[in-house]
């Protein structure tokens, strides 16, 4: 027997959503991720800095990218020392963990939302509680002081669309004894998000990614913004050289191609509202979204009949076994073609 810890030995680890390998053949519509690329900026960038031989490719990137905080800081209004640039979110949300629950010490978040949240924990050791949702989509039960390390906030929530309230939230952050994690992944699709409140909040952290709404998450960039005490301690975690060249590169065209940006979700909301019309014209129950994809529950609440449904007709869709889920789907906003197609067998399958 190798000498585990014995939280990984029993752990079962998490489950990425599915990508087939024949990609080019799937209408995929499974993890959220954009139908379009990503601006060309991007990819000229990503050229150049691998110029005519890769030679640049020899050399360690940026160990702090820097000059990516300094844009990102720009663009969301923040000294630098508030930004911290990661591979991916995910590596963030660790982080988060790792900075601010010791083994032992509890986090939370909603159930439905983000389960790698769970993950991540059990990594760590730390416990979790979960929360449910009220039928006015707030959290139930949510003790008046919450004394976790940290809470995962999930807003826009995935799976379900909707977004948390501002004025609710800021009451969330009074409550938190710990952190308050607000995962904006899908913000850049949502009418608001919480920047301010990293302002007025010591203990208020936002983590965004340019998988979703940049076409990027092939790239693996994310970032957060908090107060410097927690960038430096976030800082101090992270793999030093945690964002490759290619990945830099590629992060600053992006977020300095705002008219891309804002023209790819225009598009993306266009489409989901569409689309959530047609569905509820053909009886499905559809919950308003302001993310890049839809929870949607057909008439007889069978989800699962409907993805296999879609799946035999190579559309890939997202079906969650839980209880609190499998009466639906999870459909990415794919491009209004695609859409167009998947409306269409939808109603074949009935
Ligand atoms: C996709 C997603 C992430 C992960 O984003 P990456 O930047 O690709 O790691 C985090 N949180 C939620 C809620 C997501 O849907």
């Amino acid at each position: 027997m190798i000498p585990l810890r014995q939280n990984i030995a029993s752990m079962a680890g998490y489950v990425p959503g599915y990508q087939p390998p024949d990609i080019a053949s799937w209408i995929k519509l499974n993890t959220n991720e954009n139908p379009y690329p990503p601006s060309p900026a991007v990819v000229k960038a990503i050229l150049q800095e691998l110029g005519p031989d890769g030679s640049s490719l020899r050399i360690y990137p940026s160990a702090s990218s820097q000059k990516l905080r300094e844009i990102a800081g720009e663009l969301y209004g923040f000294d630098p020392s508030w930004v911290i640039m990661a591979n991916g979110s995910d590596e963030v949300l660790n982080n988060l963990i790792r900075a601010f629950a010791a083994e032992g010490e509890e986090i939370g978040f909603v159930h439905p939302s983000y389960s790698y949240y769970a993950t991540l924990a059990e990594v760590q050791g730390a416990t979790v509680r979960t929360f449910g949702l009220t039928e006015d989509f707030r959290i139930a039960d949510f003790p008046e002081r919450y004394d976790g390390k940290v809470f995962f906030l999930t807003t826009p929530n995935a799976p379900l669309g909707s977004a948390f309230p501002l004025a609710y939230i800021e009451e969330l952050a009074g409550r938190c004894a710990g952190m308050l994690v607000l995962d904006e992944t899908y913000a850049d699709f949502a009418e608001g998000n919480a920047l301010d409140l990293v302002r007025k909040y010591e203990n208020v952290v936002i983590t965004r990614t340019l998988s979703k709404s940049y076409c990027l998450a092939g790239m693996r960039l994310g970032l957060a913004i908090a107060r410097p005490e927690v960038i430096a301690a976030l800082d101090k975690i992270r793999d030093h050289y945690n964002l490759d060249r290619l990945a830099q590169a590629a992060c600053g065209a992006a977020l300095r191609d705002q008219t891309y940006l804002r023209d790819c979700c225009r598009k993306i909301c266009a489409t989901r509202e569409w689309f959530a019309s047609e569905l509820r014209a053909v009886g499905y129950t559809v919950i308003p979204s302001q993310g890049n994809y839809l929870f949607v529950s057909p008439p007889g609440r069978n989800g699962k009949r409907v993805y296999d449904g879609l799946y035999e007709r190579k559309i890939l869709v997202r079906h969650f076994s839980d209880p609190l889920l499998a009466h639906g789907l999870r459909i990415s906003i794919g491009t209004q073609e695609e859409m167009e197609k998947t409306l269409k067998a939808i109603i074949e399958i009935g």
